[in-house]
């Protein structure tokens, strides 16, 4: 499929109609083992975590839109996401940008850090601090961009640089852009993962995660790490996030319409103190966003000054969703410092810039004017 641009990959990649129906659709093959002909001779499906032909589908569908060769698919994001830190060994140290999704930072230092792995979060969009930090036993950098819920850039060729003048596993966790925004493995990344819950679903209906890579070494323990931990993706899921990756382009193309049109409404209300979104020019990183992402994104994030006035505000939001998550068709707002990073401590988060007035917006696909209607009223009350 590499010949294929990424509308229609998005659609085909991983797909054909059912050998025995013709089935236009991928069938949910629900089934935990596989009958063999023979000792030793199979039809490439043995038992259910090991493999299933939905969930193979998917795989190949995802790895065609990051440009990769192979992909697996998790349980959830965080499954992906353990897996990849457990391609190191114990010792290792790792580096990465301190803004992390907040379960990422919760199993590195709550669980893994126990198991002896060493984690530095820092600020990754500053390269000449990244390299204060390399050590001996440094193995893996671990990057987000755009993060959450600040939306800081990282400069993902000056990581592959880095990562390989010093032998590491570079990753980027591309949930917040989607493949459809920016496509790491292009720029030299080793391993890009995702939480396919938020985009490459898109339609808040399930829960996934997902690793590709073009390194064959990688793959193989990988693949190993899942069949032995066994955090796989079920085939209904995979359909649904199958079905999610099709219209992935249409998808974001109106969220990030919508979302530039919100991000330009915000910038002018008084009453908001600082304003994250990466395709504004007054965002440290525009020329960067530019560069390495095909849109700024969809998620926005902005400082109300005080708890008071973002609870005053996400009380009286009825159309924008309170609710974690985003990625979703519909708008959901949040509060990043109760809700998403309550597992920082709370120096770390306020030195993060996840302050107590600070709301994140995930921009969904309705109608904008609607969208700011409801942002306006809200707004009012505070
Ligand atoms: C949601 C999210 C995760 C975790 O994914 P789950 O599917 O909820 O386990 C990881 N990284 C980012 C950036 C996320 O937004």
């Amino acid at each position: 499929m590499a010949k294929h641009k990424f509308s229609t990959k998005a659609i085909h990649a991983g797909q054909f109609p059912d050998p025995s129906t013709g089935a236009i659709m991928t069938p949910v093959y629900l089934t935990s083992t596989y009958v063999q002909e023979e000792l030793g001779k199979n039809k490439g499906y043995e038992y259910g975590r090991v493999s299933n032909p939905t969930r193979t589908a998917l795989e190949k569908n995802i790895a065609a839109l990051e440009n990769g060769k192979e992909g697996l698919a998790f349980a959830s994001g965080m499954a992906a996401i353990d897996a990849v830190f457990h391609l190191l060994p114990s010792g290792s140290h790792i580096i990465a940008s301190k803004n992390v999704y907040g379960g990422t930072f919760r199993i590195a230092k709550m669980i893994l850090e126990n198991y002896g792995l060493q984690f530095d979060f820092i600020d990754t969009s500053d390269i000449s601090l990244v390299k204060k930090y390399l050590k001996p036993n440094t193995k893996m950098i671990y990057i987000e961009t755009p993060t959450n819920p600040t939306m800081q850039l990282t400069d993902l060729s000056a990581i592959t640089k880095f990562a390989k003048k010093n032998k590491l596993i570079s990753v980027v966790d591309n949930t917040f852009a989607s493949p459809y925004l920016q496509q790491p493995l292009l720029l030299g990344i080793d391993i890009t993962l995702h939480s396919t819950t938020k985009y490459l679903n898109g339609h808040s209906d399930m829960l996934g995660g997902m690793v590709v890579t073009n390194n064959s070494k990688i793959i193989e323990k990988l693949r190993f790490l899942q069949k032995s931990f066994g955090g796989i993706l079920g085939a209904f899921d995979a359909w649904l996030c199958l079905r999610g990756t099709k219209t992935l382009s249409v998808r974001m193309e109106r969220h990030c319409k919508n979302a530039a049109i919100i991000a330009n409404w915000l910038s002018k209300q008084k009453k908001i103190k600082i304003l994250n979104y990466p395709g504004l020019k007054s965002h440290l990183q525009y020329k960067l966003a530019k560069k390495q992402m095909k849109h700024p994104g969809a998620m926005i994030s902005f400082d109300l000054g005080s708890l008071t006035a973002a609870k005053k505000f996400l009380k009286n939001v009825k159309l924008c969703a309170l609710a974690e998550s985003l990625g979703g068709v519909e708008t959901l707002i949040s509060h990043p410092a109760t809700m998403t990073h309550a597992s920082f401590p709370k120096n770390i988060r306020i030195e993060n810039g996840v302050t107590d007035g600070l709301v994140r917006l995930s921009v969904g696909i309705e109608d904008v004017e609607d969208i700011i209607a409801d942002l306006k009223f809200a707004l009012s009350k505070v």
